[in-house]
């Protein structure tokens, strides 16, 4: 768990958002996330997957749920796992740490529709 924290810190993430590029700490991402939904879990444990493009995270998809996606990137509950192309927008890193942060915040399951609203809560800090 240690070891994950420490990854999580010292990773960045590379992007390029409509021409303007940016780096970005999934950490400070994260505590943005948490602010803007007023969720504090003590623990987020999830991983990120960054993959070349929009062809490598739909091949994630299949391995995961055995089943084709259109999604320019994802979590996975079952995983705990975001998979996110290397070059994508920002606000769609937010929304999926905006469902890893609900995941980690809430002990029983919650429906999906309030999983999809707060992640589309937490694009815009
Ligand atoms: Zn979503």
């Amino acid at each position: 768990m240690k070891y994950l924290m420490i990854f999580m810190c010292a990773m960045t993430l590379m992007g390029c958002a409509s021409s303007s590029e940016w780096r970005v700490n999934t950490v400070m991402v994260e505590r943005e996330v948490s602010k803007t939904l007023q969720l504090f879990p003590a623990n987020t444990k999830y991983r990120v997957l960054i993959v070349p493009d929009r062809a490598a995270v739909a091949d994630e998809y299949a391995r995961i749920y055995g089943e084709p996606t259109q999604a320019p990137a994802f979590y996975s509950s079952r995983e705990n796992l975001i998979v996110i192309p290397r070059e994508c927008e920002l606000n769609i890193l937010r929304h999926e740490i905006g469902h890893a942060v609900v995941q980690a915040y809430f002990k029983a399951p919650i429906p999906g529709w309030l999983h999809e609203e707060l992640a589309q809560r937490s694009e815009i800090p």
